[in-house]
């Protein structure tokens, strides 16, 4: 994971946390990468040495202030730092790259599509994106700065998948305190979703293991892709008590299995219908994928053949799969939905409406300021000369 600017460095950081939590394995090896050095100090668990300062010689550690051309430029100017930062990686033990970035910004927006054009050049292994866009209070620039970014990024990357800071905005809320809660929500999904490839040997068999290559599969075909989520809590044997000693885990073998599967097929539906992290149309979706992450013997593989059917009638799409995330002892059973393809998306349309009239106020402002400047150093009547 390569996270660029201060957003991609604070959820990289944030997914290594995850990783520790719940002993996942996602995250072979971190990455950040920033202009401001302030932002590369406040990280907590990405390696001191694997976190690179760019634009040195330009911006002197101070960041390059919402300028996305200045942070493509610099990230092209010093490639081969981070490329170093890489090589220390053994890659050939990882699935593939993921480069993370807030896309209204400068160091992010301009570098995360840079880097993830280097990547490709360089190893067969894909190069995933995660695009974090604005919120539309953010103000004009940032929509430009993220139009434009989006725009880049997808055509660098094997598959951008989005997360819209604008749809899980919450009100009343300091904007420090509001992030912590949006990373915490990125990171549970993004974290079911690519844990689920990670299942190592001896642990918990499921019925049909989402292996990597699935994940790797649905998202292959480039585009877009949004993830929805919904869980639900269950009783688990293993949360300790007499009753647990006695059964161990097969306490809940006879759990109603229509039940079980009733749960299953609405957790798919509710995640699917529910907030995505790119709010869309999910009709016209290429292909998806369902993962079911909870304790075993809540897990079943005719809810998730269900679940699946209905993603199929639902998104018009003959490719979407399915699989089981088998965790120990959680005390929930959730559902991860994949959409990879979309193109119905009303909020990248406003995005680049937004962006576009941004961009003609800056020309028509930046015009207007010159005929001011200039009106306001030349006298009325020209009688004054310069003096070279
Ligand atoms: P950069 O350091 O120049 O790349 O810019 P930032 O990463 O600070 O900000 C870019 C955009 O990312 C902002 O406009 C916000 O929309 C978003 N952002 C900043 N910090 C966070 C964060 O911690 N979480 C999320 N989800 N978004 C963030």
């Amino acid at each position: 994971m390569i996270g660029f600017g201060q957003a991609g460095g604070k959820i990289v950081d944030r997914f290594l946390q995850y990783d520790k939590e719940t002993g996942s394995n996602i995250v072979r090896a971190a990455v950040a990468v920033n202009s401001a050095k302030a932002d590369l100090m406040g990280l907590e668990r990405i390696p001191e040495d694997q976190r690179i300062l760019i634009g040195q010689s330009r911006v002197k550690g101070h960041g390059v202030g919402a300028d996305n051309e200045l942070g493509a430029e610099i990230a092209e100017e010093d490639i081969d730092e981070i490329q170093s930062a890489i090589d220390s990686i053994p890659v050939h033990e990882v699935d593939a790259f993921l480069v993370v970035a807030g896309l209204g910004g400068g160091t992010g927006s301009g570098g995360a599509p840079v880097i993830a054009k280097h990547l490709k050049r360089i190893y067969t292994e894909p190069v995933y994106g995660l695009g974090v866009l604005p919120g539309s209070d953010e103000g004009g620039i940032y929509t430009l700065n993220a139009a434009r970014s989006f725009q880049t990024f997808v055509r660098e990357v094997d598959n951008l998948l989005v997360f819209d800071n604008d749809a899980w905005r919450k009100t009343g809320e300091s904007v420090q305190g509001g992030y912590d809660e949006i990373n915490s929500e990125i990171v549970r999904r993004f974290g079911i979703l690519f844990g689920a490839g990670e299942i190592g040997e001896g642990e918990e068999v499921a019925e049909s293991v989402v292996d990597s290559s699935e994940i790797i599969n649905t998202l292959s075909g480039g585009g877009v892709s949004t993830i929805g989520f919904a869980e639900e809590e269950v009783e688990t044997a293993s949360s300790g008590g007499l009753l647990s000693r006695f059964t161990g885990d097969d306490s809940t073998d006879d759990l109603d299995t229509a039940n079980t599967t009733n749960r299953i097929t609405s957790l798919v539906r509710k995640a699917a219908l529910g907030r995505l992290t790119l709010p869309c149309e999910i009709d016209g979706a290429e292909r998806a994928l369902v993962v079911l992450a909870g304790p075993p013997n809540y897990l079943n593989r005719k809810g998730i053949e269900r679940g699946r059917k209905w993603l199929e009638e639902q998104t018009g799409s003959m490719e979407v799969r399915g699989g089981d995330y088998p965790t120990k002892a959680t005390g929930r059973v959730s559902s991860v939905v994949l959409l990879s393809g979309v193109t119905n998306v009303p909020r990248i349309k406003e995005l680049q409406q937004v962006a576009i009239e941004a961009q003609d106020n800056i020309d028509e402002i930046q015009q207007e300021s010159d005929d001011n400047l200039e009106d306001l150093v030349n006298d009325d009547s020209d009688e004054l000369e310069s003096l070279f």
